[in-house]
């Protein structure tokens, strides 16, 4: 970790401590997504003794907190408390106590973070320039619970001018941060796809329309769309991840089901590429005589940072790592439902580096293993605590 970090940390060792035992608190007791109930309780209480305008059940389960003088500029500093449906392997005493629960994606940091700013800022709330809403959102994973919390009417009264946020992250060093202009998260997208051939004797194929065979070819035409229908300029990825049909080895099928995602950074693909699908499948099934059904559901947004926030991230999170451990570059397909709120306000999300190579930190998100370089902790709070002053203060 760079040296830069220790000095420009001002959080006193018993700050530090409570933001440790507050993560493995919250790591232990890990809720899935909607069921954040307790998680909640602790956020709303916590909130309220630091003497914010408390609002619960926003988005179902999620905690709204207002703190700040009605006028001038607010900013959502967005935290999601949503664990997932994984067995913890770890082996640590701070170990989930439910069964098949697990924050493994670093939530648990997040919540964790997001209290110590709002404690910080809470402390110096006379000197804030305009508003801070911390929005502790709910069914990051999967259940779009930003979008909930937008339809609950989070970004409005006051109306929010900008949103924040972090996701620890274990593609990075702890001690370094991510801050990537533009495009930095895939939008997501699922399908399901039946096709639907005339099922028969295996060996008399010419009697039938083989689902199998007509599904076999739609899995390879599909990877055309990114290798001859998407610019080389722009990433994109369609991936099968589930396929079922048939019942013996006699039988030719008459259905064939196919699962999959597909992935996009740029709005212009994302808006066209359901259309691309389709036209495959459409074109094969017709050449195999099949037909089909499919259900292409929209789960996420490209997450779209905004330049001048980032430049505002980027400054904030110089002074406490070092400008030489900003990374510029870090992007992935994976998605995030804070897509939904920067679509609809100026912001950043950012990278906090959480992983440890000599402690063995380094089990992706979503693995059974996923742990984290709790120092990552203190300096999110350190840069969360300078983006809100900076933001604020004009
Ligand atoms: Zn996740
Ligand atoms: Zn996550």
């Amino acid at each position: 970790m760079a040296e830069s970090s220790e000095n420009a940390n001002q959080l006193s060792q018993s700050e530090i401590e409570r933001l440790i035992a507050d993560r493995r608190d919250f790591h232990r007791h890990p809720e899935l997504r909607y069921s954040e109930r307790r998680t909640a309780g602790i956020v709303a209480e916590r909130l309220a003794s630091h003497g914010y305008e408390v609002e619960t059940e926003v988005g179902r389960t999620g905690v709204v907190g207002l703190l700040g003088r009605a006028e001038g500029r607010t900013l959502l500093y967005r935290a999601d408390m949503d664990a997932l449906p994984i067995q913890e392997e770890n082996q640590v005493d701070y170990r989930s106590q439910t069964d098949g629960v697990m924050h493994a994606c670093g939530h648990d940091a997040h919540i964790a973070i997001g209290l110590a700013v709002a404690k910080r800022l809470s402390e110096e709330r006379e000197a804030l320039g305009g508003n801070i809403k911390f929005a502790f959102q709910p069914a990051e994973e999967g259940g779009n619970g930003a979008l909930a919390m937008i339809e609950d009417g989070v970004l409005e009264s006051p109306k929010v001018t900008a949103a924040v946020g972090l996701h620890v992250w274990n593609n990075l060093p702890v001690g370094k941060v991510g801050v990537y202009r533009g495009a930095m998260m895939a939008a997501v997208d699922e399908f399901e796809l039946t096709v639907e051939g005339v099922g028969g004797h295996g060996a008399m194929p010419h009697q039938t329309v083989d689902a199998i065979v007509t599904a076999a070819q739609i899995v390879i035409a599909l990877q055309t769309i990114v290798s001859r229908n998407v610019s080389p300029l722009d990433s994109a990825v369609v991936t099968v991840g589930h396929i079922s049909a048939g019942s013996a080895f006699n039988v030719i099928s008459r259905t064939a089901t196919l699962r999959g995602t597909v992935r996009t950074f740029d709005r212009e693909t994302h808006a066209k590429i359901p259309e691309m699908v389709e036209r495959v499948i459409r074109g094969v099934c017709e050449s195999m005589g099949a037909s089909y059904r499919l259900d292409y559901v929209r789960q996420t947004l490209p997450l779209i940072n905004n330049e001048e926030i980032c430049e505002l991230v980027a400054e904030c999170a110089a002074e406490v790592v070092g400008r030489e451990n900003i990374v510029a570059d870090e992007r992935t397909m994976g998605g995030e439902d804070m897509s939904y709120f920067l679509e609809r306000v100026h912001g950043c999300y950012f990278f906090l580096g959480s992983r440890n190579q000599e402690r063995g930190l380094t089990h992706p998100h979503h693995s059974p293993r996923f742990d984290i370089d709790e120092r990552a902790l203190a300096l999110g709070v350190e840069i969360m605590t300078r983006i809100a002053r900076r933001y604020l203060s004009v």
